[in-house]
C-alpha cells in the first residue's frame, strides 16, 4: 500500500510517499522558517498562509521524487491534531479534497504519536518483536515534552510530561533572549559544542535531589525556570544585556546541559519503573547532538535496546504521517471518508497494533 501522508501542524509543510509504513518513496518538506525568523516564533495565520502556498508545489515535489502519480496513491493520511489550528486546517483541507477528487481513502493522525512513530520507520522489526517491550519513548518537541510507556503494541500510556515549556521552547526562548536567530535549537547546539557545561550553574528542575523534586512530579518536566535562571543571569553578568561571543559557547554549553541532564536522567527513571526494555528518543529537540550521546551512554550503562530517530524523522515531516496512516488505513475501522482538525488532542492511549 501507498500512502501519501500531508503535514501541516506548525511551520513545515510536508508532504510524503510511503509504502507499506517504512518504504520512504518521497519525503518533501516546505520550511516557512525564514518567513517567522522576524517574530521569534511561529505566527499561526502567516503559517496557514504559506501552507496554502506551497502545498501544492511540495506535492509535486513529491511525486516526482517518487516518481509516480496520484493514481497510483491507496490511501491519504492527514495530522489532524494536535497543532496550530489554522495551519492544520489547510492540510487537513488539502487532503480531504484531494480524497475526494480521487476516490480514495483519508484518516486523521496525532502529531505526537506520529513523531514517536518517526522513530519506527527504519525499525520496524522492533514492532512485531514482543521481547522488545515495554518501550519507553521521550517525545521532545518545539510543543511537547512527553513521556510515554507502550507497554506493547496497541497500548500506550502518559507517564509523564512538561508542566510548562517543552524542551524544544527552552532552546528558542533562550535563542530569543540572547538575540540567536530561531529556531534556537540547532545553533545552541552548535554552539554549545566548543563550551565547558560546567561553566555556568542552572537549575535541574523536578530532579531528585533537589528542591523542587517530590514524588507527585517524579516523571514531569519543568523547563520554564531554567530560562528565567538564564534571562537573569544575563542581566546580571552582562550590564547592556548583550552577552559576547566569546562568552556563548560556555554559557550555552552550561544551559543546554542542564536540560540534557533533566531529560536523560527522567527517561532512566520512567525506564526503570515500568521495566522498560527498549528506549526511543523522538521529537525536533532529539536532534540535539548532547541528548543523543546522553541517551546512547545510559542505554549502554543499563543495558537497554535504544532508538536513535534519524534526524530527518525527528523534525516535522510527513514520512512519520503516511507511515503511521498505514497501519491505521490497512484496518477498515480507521477509514472515514472526512477528517476534522482539531487544536488540541486528547492524550494518546493507542498507537494501531503492528500486525
Ligand atoms: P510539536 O511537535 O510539539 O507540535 P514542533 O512540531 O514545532 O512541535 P518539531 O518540529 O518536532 O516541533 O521540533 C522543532 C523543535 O526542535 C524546535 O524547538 C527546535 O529548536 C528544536 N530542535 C531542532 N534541532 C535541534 C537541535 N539540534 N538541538 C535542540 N533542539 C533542536
Ligand atoms: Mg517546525
Ligand atoms: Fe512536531
Amino acid at each position: 500500500m501507498i500512502i501519501l501522508g500531508v503535514e501541516s501542524s506548525c511551520d513545515e509543510t510536508a508532504i510524503s510517499l510511503v509504502r507499506d509504513g517504512h518504504e520512504v518513496l518521497a519525503n518533501a518538506i516546505s520550511s516557512q522558517i525564514k518567513d517567522h525568523a522576524a517574530y521569534g516564533g511561529v505566527v499561526p495565520e502567516l503559517a496557514a498562509r504559506e501552507h496554502l502556498n506551497n502545498v501544492r508545489p511540495t506535492l509535486n515535489q513529491a511525486l516526482a521524487q517518487a516518481d509516480l502519480e496520484l493514481e497510483d496513491i491507496d490511501g491519504i493520511a492527514v495530522t489532524a491534531q494536535p497543532g496550530l489550528l489554522p495551519a492544520l486546517l489547510v492540510g487537513a483541507a488539502f487532503a480531504n479534497g484531494l480524497a475526494l477528487s480521487l476516490g480514495k481513502k483519508v484518516c486523521g493522525i496525532n502529531h505526537l504519536a506520529a513523531h514517536i512513530y518517526g522513530g519506527l520507520i527504519e525499525r520496524q522489526d522492533i514492532l512485531t518483536k514482543p521481547e522488545a517491550f515495554p518501550l519507553c519513548a521521550l517525545l521532545i518537541s518545539g510543543g511537547n515534552t512527553q513521556l510515554f510507556i507502550i507497554k506493547k503494541s496497541g497500548d500506550c500510556e502518559l507517564v509523564g510530561s512538561t508542566i510548562d515549556d517543552a524542551a524544544g521552547e527552552a532552546f528558542d526562548k533562550a535563542a530569543k533572549i540572547l538575540g540567536l536567530p530561531y529556531p534556537g535549537g540547532p545553533i545552541i547546539d552548535r554552539l554549545a559544542k566548543t563550551g565547558n557545561p560546567e561553566k555556568y550553574k542552572f537549575p535541574r528542575s523536578f530532579l531528585p535531589k533537589t528542591r523542587s523534586y517530590s514524588e507527585e512530579n517524579k516523571l514531569n518536566f519543568s523547563f520554564s525556570g531554567v530560562k528565567t535562571s538564564l534571562l537573569n543571569l544575563v542581566k546580571k553578568t552582562w550590564k547592556d544585556g548583550h552577552v559576547p561571543d566569546e562568552d556563548l559557547p560556555d554559557l550555552l554549553a552550561s544551559y543546554q546541559d542542564s536540560i540534557v541532564d533533566v531529560l536523560s536522567t527522567k527517561m532512566k527513571m520512567a525506564a526503570e519503573s515500568y521495566g522498560a526494555r527498549t528506549l526511543l528518543l523522538c521529537g525536533g529537540v532529539a536532534c540535539n547532538s548532547a541528548i543523543r550521546e546522553r541517551v546512547q551512554k545510559m542505554a549502554i550503562r543499563s543495558g537497554k535496546e535504544l532508538i536513535l530517530t534519524p534526524p530527518k524523522y525527528c523534525t516535522d515531516n510527513a514520512a512519520m504521517i503516511a507511515g503511521l496512516g498505514y497501519h491505521y488505513l490497512k484496518n477498515p475501522e480507521h477509514v472515514s471518508d472526512f477528517v476534522e482538525a482539531s487544536g488540541r488532542a486528547p492524550i494518546i492511549e493507542n498507537l494501531p497494533v503492528f500486525t
